[in-house]
């Protein structure tokens, strides 16, 4: 398939060098300049865009997503699919599919979960809003780049399911770091809070799968250091986009603003930036109730 790619970052680079490698022909574009092994290079987004069957943007956020679209949208071959794989707000992507749909093309909002990693491995999960046909069109390149690809519904339910998931997964890693540094206080052994917990009700992906104590619990950030893995500042994105869409449609999420509230604290005030988000941690242990 004849492919373009705009957005060739942390996520994107990889993404795009996974369809190459499965036989695409595949021409990229990055503000940045950056190239891919056996992507080829084309000198702006349109140029990328123009002739091919899918176009696939990994871009920053939806203000960017809006900008890149009205440049690509007219550029683009009658029929062909536009495949937003950014993590946007909901308005953004049913913004832009609109202009698609209004312009005879197809479009599938497919935000991911997996990270580098999975970016990396080709085992990403891709969440995709659109039309059948346009989801139909894209899901070979979603096998290719991931292991599971759900349609949750028409423009925007995509993201909608993005921001519903990464709003559990940002309070329960809070619920998980205080409950740790309690147990600690409380003089319970971390390797037992953790053999107790991961079998019984307060088991989530977070402890069994990604445990913030190092050394307990599968490899995760924590062993490492807390580098990233999932950074402390793309969680706070990703709460945001939820509390902006809960506003929106006037849905109450106490526990998504006070988790908002406590990463934008550690990202913006303490020392979060460029850490893992599990390192919520290391922050409760060093802290009081005052
Ligand atoms: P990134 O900043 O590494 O990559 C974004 C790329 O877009 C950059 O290389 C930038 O130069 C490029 N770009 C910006 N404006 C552009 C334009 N006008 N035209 C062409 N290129 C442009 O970010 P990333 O980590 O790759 O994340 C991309 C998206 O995926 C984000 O929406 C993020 O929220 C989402 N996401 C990231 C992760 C992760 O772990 N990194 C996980 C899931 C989802």
């Amino acid at each position: 398939m004849k492919i373009a790619f705009i957005g060739l970052g942390n996520m994107g680079a990889p993404m795009a060098a996974n369809l190459v490698a499965a036989g695409h022909d595949v021409t990229g574009f990055d503000v940045a300049g950056v190239t891919v092994d056996g992507v080829a290079q084309a000198g702006s987004g349109p140029e990328a865009a123009s002739g091919a069957e899918v176009v696939i943007t990994m871009l920053p956020n939806g203000a960017i997503l809006r900008r890149v679209a009205d440049e690509l949208i007219p550029a683009m071959a009658p029929g062909a699919t536009l495949v937003d794989c950014s993590t946007v707000d909901v308005d953004s992507a049913r913004a832009v599919a609109d202009q698609a749909q209004a312009a005879g093309l197809g479009f599938v909002d497919a935000p991911v979960s997996g990270g580098v990693g999975g970016a990396t491995a080709g085992t990403l999960t891709f969440m995709c809003g659109g039309s059948a046909d346009a989801f139909a069109t894209a899901q070979p390149l979603f096998d290719i780049m991931g292991q599971k690809a759900v349609h949750c519904g028409e423009a925007g339910a995509g993201q909608a399911a993005k921001i519903c998931n990464n709003m559990i997964l940002g309070v329960t890693m809070i619920a998980t770091c205080e409950a740790f540094a309690l147990a600690d206080k409380l003089g319970l052994d971390r390797q037992k809070m953790f053999d107790v917990v991961s079998t019984s009700s307060g088991y989530s992906w977070t402890m069994n799968a990604y445990c913030p104590a190092p050394g307990v619990g599968p490899k995760s950030p924590a062993d490492n250091d807390y580098k990233p893995g999932f950074a402390a500042e793309l969680m706070l994105k990703d709460l945001g986009l939820s509390q902006q869409a809960a506003e929106a449609v006037d849905a109450d999420t106490p526990m998504g603003a006070a988790a908002l509230a406590l990463y934008r604290r550690f990202v913006e005030d303490e020392d979060g930036k460029g850490r893992d988000f599990s390192a919520m941690l290391p922050r409760f242990e060093t802290r009081s109730r005052g």
